[in-house]
């Protein structure tokens, strides 16, 4: 007798067997329905015929956010000057130190400094 795993066995309504594409048990082929994903905004095929036990149900998260588009500028706009009042944007550190050769400030974590980049002669 052949071995009939998750799968029903009714002599007077003989059904078709399916493997599992993720667990590979052994189930009635109508049992098994076809795993979808995300793809887009829309769900796609990904033909892999699951059990029920194995279905992955596509969950909002992995579906990408589709945003509004930017609004429309405005006709000759007159921003006003506040970065310009704030000064100069700070220093990148590792650029300077790139630039200058210093090694970088010692930071408060206790973490040990690591050395400055040798550059190749
Ligand atoms: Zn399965």
């Amino acid at each position: 007798m052949r071995i009939h795993g998750r799968a029903r066995v009714d002599p007077t309504n003989p059904q078709a067997f399916g493997v599992c594409d993720r667990c590979r048990f052994l189930y009635n082929l109508v049992d098994l329905v076809f795993q979808h994903e995300w793809r887009g905004n829309r769900l796609i095929n990904l033909w892999l015929r699951v059990c029920r036990r194995c279905l992955d149900i596509p969950h909002e998260f992995t579906r990408p956010a589709i945003l509004p588009p930017d609004p429309l500028p405005v006709y000759q706009p007159r921003p006003d000057d506040a970065a310009a009042s704030e000064g100069p944007a700070p220093a990148n550190l590792y650029v300077q130190q790139l630039v200058t050769g210093q090694p970088l400030p010692a930071p408060p974590t206790g973490l040990p400094v690591p050395r400055p980049i040798q550059l190749a002669d």
